[in-house]
């Protein structure tokens, strides 16, 4: 893995349904399975296996957080721009067919703001991944609502 400084957040989807069976520690050993095992890209292409799992935080659809990727290593993606300096975190489930859980966003508003505290992120340079790449992650559901999540961290990024 490469050692980077992080200057800003990246939103994602799983882009598969949330599971609803499954606790966070069986989806992030199977993610973690998924990511260390070289893959068949949609586009034909194949990817090497990688080296952990490409995300720093999992954010589950029951409202479960947890830590993935060191945070002092950069991510990896399937997509093309450099994952150098973002927080790569991902939300379970499709939001190009399904909305994000009540849960999931009330437990993505405190990580959010807890990490561009400690890292001095400005609520600018959190973005998702649609913006930085070729991609429909993380959904039209997420878009929706994203500019008033993005606006709610702002404010208590403010108010110190
Ligand atoms: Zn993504």
């Amino acid at each position: 893995m490469k050692a980077h400084a992080p200057v800003a957040i990246l939103v994602h989807h799983t882009a598969s349904p949330a599971n609803t069976k499954r606790d966070i520690h069986y989806k992030m050993r199977a993610l973690q399975d998924f990511s260390q095992k070289p893959a068949d890209l949609g586009n034909g292409g194949k990817r090497a296996a990688w080296a952990d799992v490409p995300y720093h935080f999992y954010v589950s659809s029951d409202g479960h957080i947890a830590e993935g990727r060191d945070i002092n290593s950069s991510g990896d993606t399937n997509t093309n721009y450099d994952t150098t300096g973002h927080i790569q975190v991902v939300l379970e489930g499709n939001f190009e067919r399904a909305r994000p859980n009540v849960e999931q966003m009330e437990a993505l508003e405190p990580l959010l703001v807890s990490l561009a505290k400690k890292w001095q992120v400005p609520a600018s340079e959190i973005r998702v991944h649609k913006e930085v790449a070729s991609t429909l992650c993380p959904g039209k559901y997420f878009l929706e609502v994203f500019p008033s999540l993005n606006e709610r961290v702002a404010k208590q990024l403010k108010s110190k």
